[in-house]
């Protein structure tokens, strides 16, 4: 269907996340269409507070909002999920069976969480010694399992990228250090951290820090291994490189499950064929897609070579609204989105080390010439912990920062 030149054009936003709401909250402002976001959830999750609950910082209730209530004034919500994409009839396909068309669509569906990738984890999880900071109840009962734990061994792992904020895997491990420190466990507790790389992080000022606090710690590092399998009734987990492989007993497992792009994205036709991720193939600049004119995508479902976070998705949802601007009053999107990424770590129940880097992993400190922001600091914990959930609920989801 065609729409006339004075028509409002059809802005079909697919997801209500950080992204989805973030991008419907700018493009609305700037008034550049009728914009319809797809979001089949009722509850909306702040997910870097999950981290938090794990490490018992915050509570489940924080983290929560009914969906109804973060939808950006002027947007439609439409609660539905999308089945597929039709990109060349300009069509999204509902499960509930309907179809909506677009003039503009703007794919934000995150990542998926792939729990049955590691054989045994999903019955791991369901066992009382099985939790994660992924997942609001298993974060609200890693709460208790982390606070109430005064000897054993507990396993912390952190999978390989592509992940959403992957290092914040090891948020809830140090937050818990402090405590089981505070309280004169620590020495009792055998914490073991299995990483995916061969250093904590991989940007060099942060990797000094983070070595300083797991030694502060006493944590085992099992550096440039994958978790092979999980065994909830021997409460053993199975790790390794290559021929090597080690089996670890656990009286807590923390894990963080591997993650995929949804399927539907590249079954859609909007990934690259020869990308084994299936993330939405977009220009990593410019946000737009490389195929189809009229699709852009942000947020973890983008392909925009650099690790994905929510500090990612800020100065990407700035981007596309220009560049749609651009686009629908016939001209080139000419903004640029220059790889900017974060992990705030909470290194102990009052001090994070903040991490910011660009695509290439070189330091990018929001204020310029203040890199030492990546050291131990209370102040950033305050920003971590206070001020960031305020601006994401009062900012962020509404298109205004
Ligand atoms: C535990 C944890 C801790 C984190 N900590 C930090 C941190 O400290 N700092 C930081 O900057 N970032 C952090 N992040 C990353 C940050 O939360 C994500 O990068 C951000 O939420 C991604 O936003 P998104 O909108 O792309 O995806 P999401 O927020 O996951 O939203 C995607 C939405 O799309 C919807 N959807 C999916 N499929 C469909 C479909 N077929 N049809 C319609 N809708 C669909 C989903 O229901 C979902 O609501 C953390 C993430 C996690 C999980």
């Amino acid at each position: 269907m065609s729409i006339s030149p004075t028509a409002q054009p059809r802005i079909v936003v697919i997801g209500g996340g950080n992204a989805g709401l973030s991008i419907a909250g700018r493009l609305q402002r700037a008034r550049l269409g009728a914009i319809t976001v797809i979001e089949p959830r009722e509850r909306h999750v702040y997910a870097p507070l999950q981290s938090h609950i794990a490490g018992g910082t915050a509570r489940a209730s924080q983290a929560v909002r009914p969906q109804a209530d973060v939808i950006p004034p002027g947007v439609r919500w439409l609660r539905d999920e999308v089945f597929t994409v039709d990109p060349v009839a300009r069509r999204v396909h509902l499960v509930s069976g309907g179809h909506l068309e677009y003039d503009q669509l703007v794919v934000a569906a995150g990542l998926r969480l792939a729990w049955e990738a590691i054989p045994g984890l999903t019955e791991a999880m369901a066992a009382p010694e099985g939790v994660s900071n992924y997942d609001l109840a298993l974060a609200a009962k890693a709460s208790t399992r982390l606070r109430d734990l005064r000897r054993g061994t507990v396993v912390f792992t952190q999978p390989p990228e592509p992940a959403s904020c992957g290092a914040a895997a090891q948020k809830p491990l140090y937050l818990a250090c402090d405590w089981w420190h505070s309280l004169g466990v620590l020495d009792d507790i055998r914490v073991i951290l299995v990483l995916p790389d061969p250093v904590p992080f991989g940007v060099p000022d942060i990797d000094r820090e983070l070595h300083r606090v797991l030694d502060r710690y006493g944590v085992e590092v099992r550096y440039s291994r994958e978790v092979r399998r999980v065994d909830a009734t021997t409460r053993t987990l199975t790790i390794g490189h290559g021929d090597i492989e080690e089996t670890i007993d656990y009286d807590v497992l923390h894990a963080v499950p591997p993650q995929r792009a949804p399927e539907w994205i590249a079954g859609s036709g909007l990934a690259d064929a020869d990308d084994p991720d299936g993330f939405v193939d977009v220009d990593t600049e410019t946000l737009q897609h490389r195929r189809f004119a009229d699709v852009w995508s942000l947020g973890d479902s983008a392909s925009v070579a650099t690790r994905r976070s929510g500090g990612a998705i800020r100065p990407q949802a700035k981007v596309l609204t220009k560049n749609l601007r651009a686009v629908l009053r016939g001209g080139t999107p000419t903004a640029r989105y220059d790889g900017y990424s974060v992990v705030p770590f909470t290194v102990s129940r009052g001090t994070v080390v903040f991490a910011e880097f660009d695509r290439w992993g070189r330091p990018q400190p929001t204020i310029p010439f203040w890199r030492s922001l990546s050291r131990e600091r209370r102040s950033t914990w305050i920003a971590d912990r206070r001020v960031l959930p305020w601006v994401y609920w009062h900012l962020i989801l509404r298109g205004l920062a």
